[in-house]
């Protein structure tokens, strides 16, 4: 059964102008449909929130999350936050089934994530050799929708600190792999030590990246590499640091080093022109449904409140390759009372949620 007709009013972001806009068949129109329902009369009309960086099939713990419902619940709660599109950055668990249900979230998927033997949470990683990783990625990016997850850099617990997990002359094939394959690349790293490679061999994005420096950002600026913060997962590092002192001093440091300077690698990241995207986290540690506080954060370091917005909706929808609010595409929208932009804290009471032309 197709949606039924509907009509809606207000202004459109990022645009900003107010108009008139209907729902026929799932999918926006700008030519008026007789006998649609008007669901919103005045407000302002987001394309949807995006989570960047989640992970549907994790669940607390880090232990794999394999019944539907409990799935189902992790994407519900995104939904429930105006999270319309979903970039899972990595899942140990087969996710598909969701995509036949027309209630929850677009999720464009990485993968499993890939990680050198016993150098990441034990159980969610395909874990290899430096000689397997090209063929992985291979398998990998079919396994996705676009994305491939390296982890880039974890405890080295003979050295006792963050170390890189590749050699860095392993991974422009791996990355070229990806990219014959249509997949881009992403990677986790927290420490400055793996990102040099990594960028050089021509990754498309960089998770968390707290250890970025200047003179990486310039390039990562002139290549388009993004960066995908996870502030709202930074927020754990003294905790990492904490659970981790007594065994590894120097990891500890570290992690206390670039937790205090998260902020500032963000604002010169945005700075640089370095593409910044909200991303949350969320999955094992974190719970589903904070996009809000990472936006919140993403300003708090120092970004404009309307580019921290539209780092977790319009501007990341376009990197995923998912429309706006455009003549012809699927109706997703959030409705606000209020300008988000200039108030984010509007981001927390969405009045109507459009999901593919229904409400939900
Ligand atoms: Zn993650």
């Amino acid at each position: 059964m197709s949606p039924a007709a509907l009509h809606l009013s207000g202004v459109v972001l990022p645009e900003g102008g107010h108009r008139d806009l209907w729902v026929r068949d799932g999918r926006w129109t700008a030519e008026p449909v007789p006998g649609a329902e008007t669901v919103a009369r005045g407000g302002w009309l987001l394309p949807g929130l995006v989570d960047a960086h989640c992970h549907v099939g994790i669940g607390p713990g880090g232990a794999p999350v394999e019944d539907p419902a409990g799935l189902r619940g992790q994407a519900l709660a995104e939904r429930d936050a105006g999270v319309l599109a979903l970039r899972d950055c990595g899942s140990p668990v087969d996710t598909r089934a969701l995509d036949d249900e027309p209630d929850l979230p677009t999720i464009v998927r990485a993968g499993r994530h890939i990680a050198r033997t016993r150098r990441y949470i034990p159980g969610l990683a395909v874990e290899l050799e430096p000689e397997d990783l090209v063929a992985e990625v291979r398998v990998q990016a079919r396994r996705g929708d676009g994305w491939v997850k390296l982890v880039g850099d974890w405890i080295d617990r003979s050295a006792g600190d963050l170390a890189p997990e590749w050699p860095a002359d392993v991974l422009p094939a791996a990355i070229a792999a990806a990219h014959e394959e249509g997949a881009r690349v992403t990677a986790h790293t927290f420490g400055a030590d793996a990102l040099p490679g990594l960028v050089r061999a021509g990754i498309d994005c960089i998770e968390h990246g707290t250890g970025l420096t200047e003179d990486l950002l310039g390039e990562m600026a002139a290549r388009r590499t993004a960066v995908v913060p996870t502030l709202v997962n930074v927020e754990n590092f003294p905790g990492f640091a904490a659970a981790g002192e007594k065994r590894f001093p120097a990891y500890a440091s570290t992690m206390r080093r670039l937790y205090a300077g998260s902020g500032a690698v963000v604002r010169a990241a945005y700075e640089a022109g370095v593409p910044v995207f909200a991303g949350t986290d969320a999955g094992g540690g974190i719970a589903h449904g904070r996009i809000a506080d990472e936006v919140h954060a993403l300003c708090r370091a120092g970004l404009p409140a309307e580019a921290a917005l539209a780092a977790a909706s319009w501007s990341a929808r376009a990197w995923l390759g998912l429309p706006g609010i455009e003549e012809g595409a699927p109706a997703d929208a959030v409705v606000y009372d209020a300008d988000p932009r200039a108030d984010l804290d509007v981001l927390a009471r969405p009045r109507l949620t459009l999901l593919r032309g229904r409400v939900v």
